[in-house]
């Protein structure tokens, strides 16, 4: 696991300018993950991404996307925890670096779920063409909800071994 050898990715708060919270739901419980972004639509300025079903980038199973500006953490990350109803959802920071963000800097609400570690390695090829990954891995993915609007990858690029 790559995860569990390389060194720490240590990052700098300060320079993430967007937060997502990836909200999970299935069949069964898409009522419920509809009244909860009713309610964040409600109190919060977010920026709310459409409604996935079907598996997208990283994310295996449905979801939405919620992404917000870090003045927004301190309110919005306590209500989720309090008012999720039982939906479990992925907040993570926009650095610039889709895999350390989605599987390293981020922080589940309820049960965490395995995310698509192949997809974010194929996505860090992509920003990094030079980096040192395997020319087969390279493979084209589609773009993912999540990383339409990273910020440059300066921060990336300084912590990346
Ligand atoms: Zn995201």
């Amino acid at each position: 696991m790559a995860r569990r050898t390389e060194p720490f990715p240590r990052g700098e708060p300060a320079r993430v300018v967007e937060y997502h919270a990836h909200v999970y739901y299935n069949p069964r419980t898409k009522p419920v993950a509809a009244t909860v972004r009713e309610r964040i639509e409600k109190r919060f300025p977010v920026r709310m991404g459409r409604w996935h079903d079907e598996p997208v980038g990283p994310h295996p199973i449905s979801m939405y996307q919620v992404a917000f500006p870090p003045d927004l953490f301190a309110t919005l990350v306590p209500w989720l925890m309090t008012n999720r109803d039982g939906l479990d959802v992925l907040v993570h920071p926009e650095t610039g670096d889709g895999y350390t963000d989605h599987l390293i800097y981020g922080m589940w609400l309820g049960t965490r779920i395995d995310l698509n570690e192949k997809f974010l390695l194929g996505l860090r090829a992509k920003a990094a063409p030079a980096a040192a990954r395997p020319a087969r891995r390279r493979r084209k993915a589609p773009p993912s909800p999540g990383t339409r609007r990273r910020p440059a990858a300066r921060t990336a690029s300084r912590t990346r071994p």
